[in-house]
């Protein structure tokens, strides 16, 4: 803001400027006068910068709305006055002191005796690269087609159709906009703009083009292309005054662009505007004798402008030359009073051959095999003309792949649709018939070679859930592990949970667990966003474009079918042995020899399944040695096991695919018995159940619960984890071996009237199995009817294909 201290000061300079400024010829009569209002100034925050290479931020050389506002004020008010006009203008300089406040214009303007007030602007979308925005557009004060002034929008009219004729711009609408200005800032009400409110002439404001698009940004750098808007303002203002046929000159403008090559350093852009405009060219104005009337060098400011100012009428060639391309000509006719735009699309001298310049991968006999996925790459000393080159692309044996083009054609980059076949030579051949930009063929066939790696895919090494699992159903995770590191940042996006009604089960992504550089193997740990209904069927899904960090895809789509149960579901009232609420005297035992086998942590752990607490066991083996033990001792427990007994433990996997027992220890202390509890190929809670003692433990004897082992398995996997064990629980056998086979479900469970089958293959038949070991009902069926039996713990035996599948249900009532 500025104070009204200085802004008198400004005017009283300003009388001073204004003088300077106004030119005066003989009061001829009827000499229009028009008041010139280059936009902005100063190069302050009120003005407009554009940073565009080579100009830095800030840079007063580079694009400022003030300087191009400037040189087309200049050339308007050049222009006027040798067509006979009085001009007034409101700045000559570019400073901070010569930005005036809009109000001290519209002051001035009304003071000065001008009959026309024409406010010289450019526009911006805001968007500045993103954009490919540019159109003219103007403005009165007033709303649209009801000007407070009807001479505003008059001379806006008038001046629209010369602006909009520019040939040397590209547009991005062929229609230039005229607005009130009431009806453009609706939310402002009737406050319209600054420096039409108050002027009691007829009074414009034009934005003539987008400057935030880059390419007119390069055009506005070029003081001739500012001037020619100049001209075009004069135009306006002589079909307004009725003058249009006083002035005795023409102008031939234009653009020089290579017909080509495509421009890489702005990103968007509008059709001619994509080819690059051509630096430094030579450009000739001949008459019709052949004599050289004018010359004019392209800049290097990246907008391939040249102009010819007062040509008289007539008809001329106009040469281009450049070292770099075909010269070119052309005939134009001049008009008095008119502008003549003549653009030109210069053809590239590509004077050597094209050639493969560089290319990856650079493969030799003996080398290392390349990447079964490795995109070709290939540079040319020649912008390329694509068909061409692609058509002259071969690979052996055959590939499906995706062509892409960058950096104006120099560059081309095959990249394989699916993965190259293991351990195979390939061949990749550029014939020579690929040509440049210029139409000239290679020398010779470009040829390379490589051979592949012996790995093209990503394999799964485990999962689980895996088919006819159980899956505990709070709190799941799915866990999926490969043996390459998996690419996790987007990999939620190719691994599923799907319910039995094909609706999706979310994943909680925050809390994602996934390999890092370094580990032996990849894995993601994906926990499920809700929990699970119990009893119901869902399956999981891997997609194929689940990729390891080098791009490798799977083979083949993974689907895994798994039902959703209670892991602390029990039956009956089994005795509880160790509820593992603490983890007070539970410690690792001393191994065999000198150097320990590895290390576990023993703490209590609020992931538990019963109580307040489970037992958590984060364990880390010392290496990789299959075999290796780590046993964890107990305190002993005061319930006893015998041979008739069932133990059950509920355990919280880590899928280590480590083994797992537990210690019975006889009264005397003089008997260890290990009952296996399987291998830890699971994450979550499982319910363990070692049916049958009768194999472990000796006759005639007590057995306490004293600790646990687990021994290293073969793989990398297991190394170090966190599993936990909660509720050691102490059942009746039922005597009979019990084999549940994967895949086969028993329910419901507690059983009413029917227990009911079902299994991935036909079921045969049933039997309901009572604590003595007696069958009591049975059908040969998928059901049984058990509405007749005793209340108890029965097993059902499931005949499937000739196999066994024995279940533990309880009938109630
Ligand atoms: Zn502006």
């Amino acid at each position: 803001m500025k104070t009204a201290i200085t802004m008198k000061k400004i005017i009283t300079t300003l009388a001073g400027m204004l003088l300077a400024a106004v030119f005066s010829v003989s009061m001829a009569q009827n000499q229009p006068h028009v008041f010139i209002n280059p936009g902005h100034g100063g190069h302050d925050s009120d003005d407009r910068n554009v940073v565009i290479p080579p100009f830095t931020q800030g840079d007063t050389l580079g694009f400022w709305e003030s300087n191009s506002n400037l040189w087309k004020g200049f050339a308007l008010q050049e222009i006027l006055r040798k067509k006979g006009y009085k001009t007034s203008i409101s700045r000559i300089k570019n400073t901070t002191a010569d930005d005036l406040p809009l109000s001290t214009i519209v002051a001035l303007s009304n003071s000065s005796g001008a009959d026309v007030f024409y406010s010289i602007h450019s526009n911006a979308s805001g968007h500045g690269e993103a954009y490919a925005v540019n159109f003219p557009m103007g403005f009165y004060r007033g709303y649209t087609n009801q000007p407070e002034n009807p001479n505003s929008m008059l001379l806006l009219s008038k001046l629209a159709p010369y602006i909009i004729d520019n040939k040397s711009t590209v547009w991005s609408q062929d229609k230039y906009q005229e607005w009130g200005d009431w009806s453009f800032q609706p939310g402002w009400g009737t406050q319209g703009y600054g420096v039409l409110r108050g002027n009691r002439i007829a009074a414009i404001l034009d934005e003539g083009s987008f400057h935030d698009y880059y390419p007119e940004a390069y055009r506005l750098l070029n003081h001739e292309y500012c001037w020619v808007e100049g001209f075009s303002f004069s135009l306006g203002a002589d079909d307004y005054f009725g003058r249009l046929d006083l002035f005795g000159e023409g102008l031939v403008t234009g653009t020089i662009r290579d017909d080509r090559l495509l421009r890489t350093d702005i990103r968007t852009m509008i059709g001619a505007d994509k080819r690059v405009p051509v630096n430094g060219a030579l450009v000739r104005l001949l008459d019709s004798g052949g004599n050289v009337v004018d010359e004019y060098t392209t800049d290097n400011l990246r907008n391939g402008i040249y102009l010819f100012k007062y040509v008289a009428p007539g008809t001329y060639t106009v040469e281009v030359s450049h070292p770099d391309y075909f010269g070119k000509s052309a005939e134009v006719v001049v008009n008095a009073n008119a502008k003549t735009y003549q653009n030109f699309d210069l053809k590239r001298q590509r004077n050597t051959p094209p050639e493969v310049v560089s290319y990856s991968p650079v493969w030799e006999e003996g080398d290392a095999p390349v990447r079964c996925n490795e995109p070709l790459k290939f540079e040319f000393n020649w912008d390329m003309d694509a068909e061409s080159v692609e058509q002259a692309f071969t690979i052996d044996p055959p590939v499906e792949g995706t062509i892409q083009w960058e950096d104006a054609n120099y560059r081309m980059t095959f990249t394989p649709n699916d993965a190259y076949q293991v351990d195979t030579r390939y061949t990749v051949t550029i014939g020579k018939s690929a040509k440049h930009g210029g139409g000239t063929e290679m020398v010779e066939d470009f040829v390379l070679q490589f051979d592949t790696q012996s790995r093209n895919h990503i394999y799964e090494l485990a999962m689980f859930p895996r088919e006819g699992s159980q899956m505990h159903y709070k709190s799941a995770n799915v866990e999926f592990r490969t043996d390459s590191l998996i690419e996790a940042y987007d990999a939620f996006n190719y691994m599923h949970v799907i319910d039995k009604d094909g609706n999706e089960v979310g994943w909680n992504k925050r809390s994602l667990k996934f390999n890092e550089e370094g580990d032996d193997y990849g894995f993601l740990r994906f926990p499920l966003s809700k929990d699970l209904t119990v009893g119901e069927d869902y399956h999981v899904v891997v997609d194929v474009e689940m990729k390891d960090t080098m791009g490798l895809k799977l083979e083949a789509p993974i689907e895994y079918h798994f039902t959703a149960v209670d892991a602390a579901e029990t039956i009956g009232s089994p005795a509880v042995v160790e509820p593992f609420e603490a983890a007070t005297g539970f410690a690792l035992a001393a191994g065999e020899g000198d150097t320990p086998v590895g290390t576990v942590k023993v703490t209590a752990s609020s992931t538990k399944l019963f109580g307040s607490k489970s037992l958590q066991l984060a364990y880390e083996f010392a290496g990789q040695n299959e075999g290796d033990e780590m046993v964890i001792d107990a305190p002993a427990s005061e319930e006893h096991f015998t041979r008739n007994d069932a133990l059950v433990l509920h355990i919280f996997g880590d899928m280590s695919f480590n083994h797992f027992y537990a210690r019975l220890t006889n009264e005397a202390g003089t008997d260890d018995r290990w009952v296996d509890l399987g291998v830890i190929d699971f994450v979550g809670w499982q319910r363990v159940v070692v049916d049958n003692l009768k194999d472990v433990l000796a006759a005639d004897e007590n057995y306490s619960f004293t600790g646990m082992k687990m021994v290293k398995n073969a793989t990398k996997m297991g190394r170090k984890g966190t599993m936990r064990v909660d509720n050691l629980l102490k059942d009746h056998s039922t005597g009979v071996s019990e084999t549940t086979l994967a895949g086969v479900t028993v329910g419901p469970n507690p059983a009413v009237d029917y227990v009911v089958a079902s299994a991935g293959s036909f079921v045969t038949g049933m039997e309901l199995i009572n604590s003595a070991g007696q069958t009591v009902a049975r059908n040969g069926s998928n059901f049984i009817n058990v509405s007749g039996v005793t209340p108890g713990v029965y097993l059902v035996r499931v005949y499937t294909n000739g196999m066994t599948s024995t279940h533990k249900v309880m009938v109630a009532r």
